[in-house]
């Protein structure tokens, strides 16, 4: 058993995982972002605040919907992303695409290592067989 606070209601609840809040807030918060993301496809021009004061939620709350990439905006959305890293306006999430393949490559370059310090030598005694001429 793990006991915590509901971030949320702040009643105690056996955490199991994941965000710190309750089940009955799990699924009030589901319900509030069902809520907004409807709202959003039929207000693309709103901004967060309206949509927080619309909607009852927190702007804090949308704004971590949108880091976590579940609320996704419109291009002629006055709501400004921009990518964390290099600036570029993006429509959801922390980063632009671009910035997110090249940690991603980072990612996999540190997983790649250790390479072995003594590489296998290629044989090469098939090299001469190997060479082959186009026949004209
Ligand atoms: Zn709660
Ligand atoms: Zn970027």
């Amino acid at each position: 058993m793990n006991i915590r606070n509901c971030s949320r209601c702040g009643k105690m609840f056996n955490y199991i995982g994941g965000q710190m809040i309750c089940e009955p807030c799990k699924k009030a918060l589901e319900e509030d972002f069902q809520n907004v993301k409807k709202y959003i496809e039929e207000n693309p021009h709103a901004d967060i605040k309206q949509i927080a004061e619309d909607n009852g939620v927190t702007t804090k709350q949308i704004q971590q919907w949108i880091r976590e990439e579940r609320l996704m905006f419109s291009e002629g959305s006055p709501i400004a992303l921009q990518c964390e890293k290099c600036g570029e306006p993006i429509l959801t999430g922390r980063f632009c695409a671009k910035c997110k393949g090249t940690m991603a490559n980072n990612l996999t370059n540190t997983f790649a290592k250790p390479q072995p310090a003594v590489q296998q030598q290629p044989v090469k005694k098939e090299t001469k067989a190997g060479m082959r001429f186009l026949d004209t």
